[in-house]
This record gives structure tokens, C-alpha cells and sequence, in this order.
């Protein structure tokens, strides 16, 4: 499969896991009611759902630029707690393949 494709796909998984529950107002941790907007109902319950999006997914996601080309090794948690914005991209180690 092509590679960006790949890592759409995946993106796109990840969010799914991320509003299957807040969608209905509920942390997606322990299922206490939650304001809109929000993915989890305490900090300890957040801490945990980035364990869970780690286990998921890794510690870190290959994200490519698709303008350079290069590829950059960005931290699960800043995707959950930031988004990924293509500025932000250079900021973020270069991926080097094992
Ligand atoms: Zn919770």
C-alpha cells in the first residue's frame, strides 16, 4: 500500500478511537459525563488515554512532508494534545528508518 496512504489511513483510525465516546459526551477513559469538545473528564483519565493512543499507535507517528519529502518522527501525545499542523512539521526530529 502506498505509504501516505498508509499513514492517512491510520490518522484517520485514530481519530475514530478518539470521538467513538466524546461524541456522546463521555470521557473516553472511565465514561463520566463531559463538556463538548473535550476527550476525557480529569487529567489523570487524559494521561491514560495517551497511554492507550501509544499502545495503539506508538510512541511516534512517520508523518511526511509532502513538499520536501522528508519525513519527521512527531510524538504521538503532540498529535493528541496539539493536532499536527504542517508548520509544526520542521520542529520535530527527522524519521530515520532502522
Ligand atoms: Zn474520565
Amino acid at each position: 500500500m502506498n505509504k501516505v496512504l498508509k499513514e492517512k489511513r491510520e490518522r484517520i483510525n485514530m481519530n475514530q478511537v478518539k470521538f467513538e465516546n466524546s461524541d456522546k459526551g463521555l470521557c473516553v477513559i472511565c465514561d463520566e459525563p463531559i463538556s463538548i469538545g473535550k476527550m476525557t473528564c480529569s487529567k489523570n483519565c487524559h494521561e491514560g488515554f495517551i497511554k492507550f493512543c501509544e499502545t495503539q499507535f506508538g510512541i511516534a507517528k512517520k508523518v511526511v512532508d509532502t513538499t520536501t519529502g522528508i519525513a519527521y518522527k512527531v510524538p504521538t501525545r503532540a498529535i493528541i494534545e496539539n493536532g499536527l499542523s504542517w508548520k509544526d512539521l520542521a520542529s520535530f526530529p527527522q524519521w530515520k528508518d532502522e
